[in-house]
């Protein structure tokens, strides 16, 4: 019966934007600092305070995002950015940018020919230099350029029991934990406001959205213990309420139904209410391995033969060792998944964003034999120029934790008689991602080149590989 009289009632509630708060984690706590989110890259400013308003640096923030050159002349200070020409004056409010004035909230400065812009203003003039969109949240401190982050939806099967499906546009990988009444999830997350939702269902009556000291949290309330469960590697999470009323045969009528979820597979990785420790937060123990096929689209990589280019190369292993890692129970998400082109920032910012326990990056050449496993081999201190030094040194805490990742490697490729070394090398995007990372660098067996293109091959790299994180699972731990 509950299957016919099953309805599924779609809601899409808003679309929130999320992303990771990492990069400000690498400056002192006390230090105030804007972080910016665009989809090249993702980097945090330091902010000063001038004649009781809040500054920041003008050439550092353009920098990142594009071609930059800048000329002082006496009070005048001219800016390029790309195309866009802009004319500022020391101690004067008026600018010119793009050809039109615009009025900043509180004077430009000029200290040691670095201009310096007001924070309140950049909503309002920067979007004639990007010619994008942006979301400044003041207080917060955040600027989104673009379009970036991650989107929410809701979906309520109103069946009994009922089950709420919340979706989003990318892996998560939330803290969830349970209290009479009330699952809450927290993101390490940032969303443009709290919003709240209510739902027409006795059971799962409402879903609120809030932000606390920089992280997110979506709590969703109902009248009876509620259970989460990840499914659509891991960019839906079920919520549902089992002790409602029995239904036994909730059958699925799309890929999103709730009913085909399959629920995660290690024991206990369901979160259950009303036990003792249901106030505690509760970690989902499965890790979640971000695999990138290094190189893509526009960027072939190496060309191991005339026509074998080695973006192709690292697709296929990527998706061999997806395999292998999923029947070890990681959660994997591929960072591409066709012939699709991304900037090493971009691949490093979207294994950030999805915070995951190992980052592996995958690469092949036609020379030499066996394998090779890199870990990041990070810039002296000091070296590299201020504020961009920390996005350089994103790896440095994770390193050693790397390094036994690597060792596990080569140990496990050796058992199966791949000829391989493990060595750092200043690697990039390893630097740049805060996690566990290393790079795999895939070369001929005993039959050279072919071997490359060898599912058999590959697949004896892939299940080494695998086996080795599967060692080390306890190290990677998820992050919170
Ligand atoms: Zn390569």
């Amino acid at each position: 019966m509950s299957s016919t009289t099953k309805k599924t009632l779609a809601i899409l509630l808003a679309v929130l934007t999320v992303l990771s708060a990492a990069p400000s984690a690498l400056l002192s706590a006390d230090e105030k600092h804007v972080s910016v989110y665009s989809p090249v890259a993702i980097y945090t400013l330091p902010v000063l305070d001038r004649a009781g308003r809040e500054y920041v640096g003008l050439l550092e923030l353009l920098e990142p995002l594009g071609r930059v050159r800048t000329q002082s002349e006496g009070w005048r200070w001219r800016l390029r950015y790309n195309a866009v020409d802009a004319e500022f004056v020391a101690g004067s409010t008026r600018a010119r940018i793009r050809g039109r004035d615009f009025d900043f909230i509180a004077p430009f400065l000029l200290e040691n020919s670095r201009g310096l812009v007001p924070l309140s203003s950049l909503s309002g003039f920067l979007p004639r230099f990007l010619g994008a969109p942006v979301n400044f949240r003041e207080s917060a401190r955040r600027l989104f350029v673009g379009d970036v982050g991650i989107q929410i939806s809701f979906q309520l099967d109103a069946s009994t029991p009922p089950r709420l499906a919340v979706n989003f546009s990318a892996p998560v990988n939330p803290t969830i934990s349970t209290e009479p009444g009330k699952l809450r999830m927290i993101f390490k997350v940032v969303s443009p406001g709290s919003q709240s939702i209510s739902f027409d269902n006795q059971v799962i009556t409402h879903a609120s959205y809030s932000e606390n000291n920089g992280d997110a949290e979506l709590d969703v309330a109902a009248n009876e213990p509620l259970l989460a469960s990840f499914s659509n590697d891991r960019r839906t999470i079920i919520v549902s309420a089992p002790q409602t009323a029995a239904a036994p045969n909730v059958v699925g009528t799309g890929p999103q139904n709730p009913a085909q979820a399959p629920p995660l597979s290690a024991p206990g990785a369901n979160i259950a209410p009303g036990n003792a420790n249901s106030n505690a937060n509760i970690n989902v123990h499965r890790v979640l391995a971000v695999v990138d096929p290094a190189h893509g689209g526009e960027e072939r990589g190496a060309a191991l033969t005339d026509k074998l280019a080695e973006k192709d190369v690292t697709l296929g292993f990527a998706r061999l060792l997806r395999h292998e890692l999923e029947m070890r129970g990681f959660a994997v998400a591929l960072l591409r998944d066709g012939d699709t082109t991304s900037t090493l920032d971009q691949r490093a910012a979207a294994a950030n964003v999805l915070r995951a326990g190992i980052y592996i990056s995958l690469h092949a050449v036609a020379q030499g034999s066996g394998a090779r496993v890199y870990t990041a081999l990070l810039p002296v201190e000091g070296t590299s120029k201020g504020v961009f030094h920390a996005w350089n040194v994103a790896q440095a805490p994770s390193l050693p934790v790397s390094r036994i990742v690597s060792a596990a490697i080569v140990a496990e490729m050796q058992k199966r008689e791949f000829r391989v070394q493990g060595s750092s090398a200043s690697l990039r995007p390893l630097n740049n991602v805060f996690m566990p990372a290393v790079a795999v660098e895939l070369a001929p067996g005993a039959n050279g080149v072919a071997d490359l293109t060898s599912a058999n091959y590959q697949q004896r790299a892939a299940s080494a590989i695998a086996n080795a994180l599967a060692s080390v699972r306890d190290r990677l731990g998820v992050q919170q």
